[in-house]
């Protein structure tokens, strides 16, 4: 019997060491990417699901994917792109879209990007945001940081610039993108369409291609590659509002320590790309955010919740405007 004990006994040590050995092989994300490319398409939504998106599909298959990820109460550019990349609330940012055209903004501001943050962390950093829509250039991304900013209103020549760009030997550490051509057709022809569907599909091509050119250039090895919506449209076309078409938005992640088939949690708004990206660079979070990392997005962190009293008038109207969302959901 005894002898059965100590057996038993060795045998548990035995194994907790391996666990431990195995634990700490195991991939710490905290740091973990040398690059981080953040790519937005204006207006899609949560409709990455629904439309024909095969490169998408390929480069997310072993991703972390969330279709029904909350865009910020005004479901606008502004608004969204700004929480997108501040990792806090309109209602901080106060970033409308007209706000983000009539003022240039700089560092000298109490909730700036993740531009800032990784600029004041490492300052030699590479830093680019190649745009469609040029408010963000302007009017989002601070200007007195050294970001390479290039301007191309126009999706495919965009597109071209970007795989120029890391083709000519650029490998930026923060790299953002905005695509606009599906805002664009979701305005005209709403998001029922067949047309906004189609277009998704061309937009999901420039997708590929942009990452085919970071992964030929060897930036993939470490990168972090994130796909994300500002926010979708109605059945009519048009958003700003609180319907589930408006407020539901895609949130992609792949890299070497992403969970594979992650979900993401219910409560994951597309502002957590901030926290997300900080992480992944070795950035700590600033106390300001509201953004957070979701669950199942990286596999050694557990999800976070929100800090519900940070940011009061965001806890309590979002609270009340995801009400009003989920029963105008219930009309499609
Ligand atoms: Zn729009």
């Amino acid at each position: 019997m005894k002898k059965l004990i100590c057996a038993l006994l060795a045998l548990t040590m035995l194994a907790s060491l391996c666990f431990a050995g195995y634990a700490e092989n195991e991939p710490k994300s905290y740091g973990a990417y040398k690059h981080v490319f953040i790519i937005g398409v204006d207006g899609a939504g949560r409709f990455f699901k629904d439309a024909e998106t095969p490169e998408f599909d390929r480069i997310f298959a072993n991703g972390a994917v969330d279709y029904t990820a909350r865009a910020e109460v005004k479901t606008d550019s502004g608004p969204n792109w700004g929480a997108i990349l501040t990792g806090v609330s309109i209602f901080k940012t106060g970033l409308q879209n007209g706000v983000t055209g009539d003022k240039e903004r700089t560092s000298e501001t109490e909730y700036p990007t993740v531009f800032t943050y990784l600029r004041k962390a490492r300052p030699g950093s590479v830093l680019a945001s190649f745009v469609n829509w040029n408010n963000i250039n302007y009017g989002i991304i601070e200007n007195d940081i050294n970001v390479n900013k290039v301007n191309v209103p126009d999706d495919e020549k965009l597109t071209d610039a970007i795989c120029a760009y890391f083709d000519e030997g650029n490998a930026p550490e923060l790299f953002f993108v905005q695509l606009d051509s599906v805002d664009h057709v979701g305005h005209e022809k709403g998001s029922k369409s067949e047309d906004y569907m189609k277009q998704i599909s061309v937009a999901d091509g420039y997708v590929g291609r942009i990452y085919d050119a970071a992964a030929r250039n060897g930036l993939m090895d470490d990168g972090l590659f994130i796909v994300v919506a500002d926010h979708g449209h109605t059945t009519a076309g048009g958003h700003g509002g609180l319907t589930m078409r408006e407020s539901q938005v895609t949130l992609a992640v792949t890299g070497k320590t992403v969970a594979k088939g992650g979900k993401m949690s219910p409560e994951t708004r597309n502002r957590d790309v901030a926290a997300i990206a900080l992480y992944a660079l070795g950035v700590e979070r600033p106390d300001v955010m509201t953004a957070v990392i979701p669950s199942d997005v990286f596999t050694d962190v557990n999800g976070e919740t929100r800090p519900a009293g940070k940011d009061f008038a965001d806890t309590f109207v979002s609270a009340l405007a995801w009400i009003i969302t989920r029963i105008t959901g219930i009309a499609g």
